[in-house]
């Protein structure tokens, strides 16, 4: 199986992440994509790339994490992004992610008096666009986050779209909206599915919809603990448990959880470019 969206590279990981390598490993869990959601833990990505065969890195600052902009003098946008910049330069960082829009207004944030401003959204779209021409310039795949900004988010994609992002990017966690279908399906997207899958009667319709070809499975570990393991308060999550993802997706499609398996890890491949 292919988790391609688990955040390893997380503090919550810091002390067993070799522990959580070897449980995904004995699962059969043998590929990971491991994204940054900033500069340090983007790093972090990397090094663990480095250290673990079959796993591979993604680098780029995640929307929410571009709050810090607003609120520090010592970085800009452009410092930034040349830090990720740097970092694509590292063979086993195959894609820019996660990057995109978040209109959520986050509760438990490390920002305080986080909000979401006009001139916070303005930022968002200045970053994202600027972490695009990066995937485009460097020919590397693009994982793309959305929350509650799905206008926002696709707008910007029509004017930027790039025919090398086609079979390149993903709508990671995607929300279940038939406009976000549509637009992966013109443009040869991929979309992510999560653990929330497993209960959530909104994304299994959605994901009845979504042909086997365009899905890829992921944990978004630690966080979106799927059933039966969040009724058992079994936290955190982490990449061996993306086979509940695939069995749900098995039993909405009527058909083997060998088959979405067997495509699933095909598809993770294509997109992140590995053959
Ligand atoms: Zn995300
Ligand atoms: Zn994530």
């Amino acid at each position: 199986m292919f988790d391609t969206h688990c955040h390893l590279n997380f503090k919550r990981f810091k002390k067993n992440v070799g522990e959580v390598i070897s449980r995904a490993h004995e699962r059969g869990v043998l590929n990971m994509v491991i994204p940054g959601t900033d500069v340090k833990t983007s790093k972090r990505a990397i090094e663990l790339a480095d250290q673990y065969p079959g796993i591979y890195a993604a680098v780029g600052i995640h929307p929410h994490h571009v709050y810090k902009l607003l609120k520090r003098d010592d970085i800009t946008a452009e410092s930034e992004v040349s830090a990720i910049e740097q970092m694509l330069r590292s063979p086993k960082a195959v894609a820019v992610g996660e990057v995109g829009m978040d209109r959520h207004v986050y509760e438990e944030t490390v920002y305080e008096e986080y909000a979401v401003s006009t001139e916070f959204i303005e930022i968002q779209k200045n970053l994202l666009e600027m972490q695009i021409d990066l995937a485009i310039k460097y020919n590397k795949s693009l994982i793309l986050h959305n929350r509650e900004a799905k206008q926002d988010l696709l707008q910007l994609l029509r004017e930027k779209w790039n025919p090398h992002l086609e079979h390149r990017a993903v709508f990671h966690c995607c929300e279940p909206h038939a406009e976000l279908l549509e637009f992966a399906q013109e443009h040869n997207m991929f979309i992510g599915v999560d653990g929330d899958v497993t209960y959530d009667k909104n994304k299994q319709e959605f994901i009845q919809k979504v042909p086997l070809h365009m899905l890829v499975i992921e944990t978004d570990s630690p966080y979106i603990l799927p059933e039966p393991l969040l009724s058992k308060k079994q936290y955190p999550n982490e990449p061996k448990n993306v086979v509940y993802v695939a069995e749900m997706i098995a039993k909405l499609k009527l058909t083997s959880l060998e088959s979405v398996v067997a495509e699933t890890s095909q598809n993770g491949k294509i997109l992140f470019g590995l053959g």
